[in-house]
């Protein structure tokens, strides 16, 4: 069987083939980025009657929107609550606990209010540990989040194990009631559909070069000509590039990598993730795992080798790390291998605000599906002025580089290298 290296959502959700538009002279906003960051500022911006314009390099979802897992969660910072009392104070971190709490609930609203069906479920999302010291520290975890935010979950015992997993890998894990998965090239694909609808113009395969201060507002270069706009929204997520160095520099750009196995047997599906919920465990290497939304095959993803895309290298990393789980399918053939670029930042958490005059929000941390339509639906409202709309708690964070970093992360390769030991020699 021969392995494909485009998205397995892409089967079902193609991506649209290029337009021949000219962009406009002038348009109110101009948006940097068609993903769901992009399209969901958009939405707003143009159903509150002002003429948009979004730019995107590629095709239309061509970043990491229609290439993630599909998990939807609550995201909860990477810090962990120490962390995040640590660098932002006891009551910032509550409110940024009980904001992302909701982001789940906000994403099915969107869906059922949008009419989009991207095959979203509430699933809910089993954590396995690895160690019985990972178990100890999941249960403390979870009582924090509890208490802080009230995000409903509970702890799996090793004799409880076989409702949740096929694998016998695990001391026992932790369920998160709220968590779902969708199937992201769907969710794309409808979320294009309103943003039609509502009168943006898209320009797919059309990079934004530069962007300019001019006396009538912002002068946006792009390989199809000029456009003047009013304001501009930098959406670019990983994939922001040196037209936008400002931000490049306070961004690491890391790949994240999937494949999804061929079909696998009813019965052994129903084995290996019984309930058909989002899957990950405790390496320090993050593992995320998943069946299709049809419930034929796994879909499973961790970081790739380096920053460069080589499909083979991350099939045969993936594979593994998908056998040390679940042994039985290390002779199952790969149907399909991708990856796509997620941005993470130096303090862990998304950004939204504006720099050099130019709106962005951007920095998910490879957890952005809720995340980044949430984001960009508030970065609508910050544009149009509304202040309570735009208002989070992720307000006032400003995005921040490091001294001697320009935008290339050329030692995360080493940096992962060290995570995969640590996880080899069970550190
Ligand atoms: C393999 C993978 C798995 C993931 N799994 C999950 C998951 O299961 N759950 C979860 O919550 N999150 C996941 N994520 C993260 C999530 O997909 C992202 O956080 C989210 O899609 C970010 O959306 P965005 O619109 O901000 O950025 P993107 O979707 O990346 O869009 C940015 C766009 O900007 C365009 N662009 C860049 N520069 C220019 C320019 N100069 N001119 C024009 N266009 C430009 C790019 O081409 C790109 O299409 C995953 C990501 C990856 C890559």
């Amino acid at each position: 069987m021969s392995m494909k290296t485009t998205p397995y959502w892409w089967e079902e959700a193609p991506r649209e083939q290029a337009s021949n538009m000219t962009p406009p002279a002038n348009v109110d906003i101009a948006i940097v980025g068609a993903g769901f960051t992009g399209l969901s500022a958009a939405l707003v911006l143009a159903r509150a009657g002002l003429s948009v314009a979004v730019f995107e390099a590629g095709q239309l979802g061509e970043g990491a929107s229609s290439r993630n897992g599909g998990m939807v969660g609550p995201s909860f910072h990477k810090l962990g609550i120490a962390g995040l009392k640590a660098q932002f104070g006891a009551e910032k971190t509550n409110e940024i606990l009980r904001e992302s709490v909701g982001f789940v609930d906000f994403l099915e609203d969107f869906l059922k209010t949008e009419g989009i069906d991207a095959e979203f479920k509430r699933t809910g999302r089993f954590l396995g540990a690895l160690k019985p010291a990972h178990f100890e520290t999941m249960a403390v975890g979870l009582e924090e989040l509890q208490t802080a935010c009230g995000v409903k979950g509970e702890m799996v015992s090793a004799d409880d194990l076989e409702n949740e997993t096929g694998s016998d890998k695990f001391y026992g894990g932790l369920v998160f009631h709220q968590d779902g998965g969708l199937h992201p090239g769907k969710y794309h694909s409808g979320l294009v559909d309103k943003v039609r609808e509502a009168g943006v113009l898209l320009f797919d395969h059309t990079p934004v070069e530069k962007v300019e201060k001019s006396a009538a507002g912002f002068a946006i270069s792009t390989s199809k000509g000029q456009t003047i706009a009013d304001q501009v929204a930098i959406c670019t997520n990983g994939y922001t590039g040196s037209a936008f160095g400002e931000f490049k520099r306070r961004i690491l750009p890391l790949r994240s990598a999937l494949i999804a196995t061929e079909p696998l047997a009813p019965e052994v599906m129903k084995r290996l993730m019984p309930k058909g919920r989002m899957y990950g465990d405790s390496r320090r290497l993050v593992a995320y795992y998943r069946p299709s939304p049809d419930g034929s095959r796994i879909l499973f993803g961790g970081r790739a080798t380096g920053l460069k895309d080589t499909p083979e290298k991350n099939a045969a990393l993936l594979h593994r790390s998908m056998s040390e789980i679940y042994p039985e399918l290390g002779n199952t053939e790969i149907s399909h291998v991708w990856s796509g670029l997620v941005a993470y930042t130096f303090d862990h958490s998304p950004h939204i605000g504006k720099i050099g005059g130019l709106h962005f929000a951007m920095g998910y941390c490879g957890s952005g599906v809720a995340r980044s339509t949430y984001f960009g639906k508030k970065l609508g409202h910050k544009i149009l002025g509304q202040e309570e709309l735009g208002h989070t708690s992720f307000d006032d964070m400003p995005l921040k580089g490091k001294a001697f970093y320009n935008g290339s992360p050329w030692f995360m390769p080493m940096v992962l290298g060290w995570h995969r030991l640590a996880d080899r020699l069970g550190m």
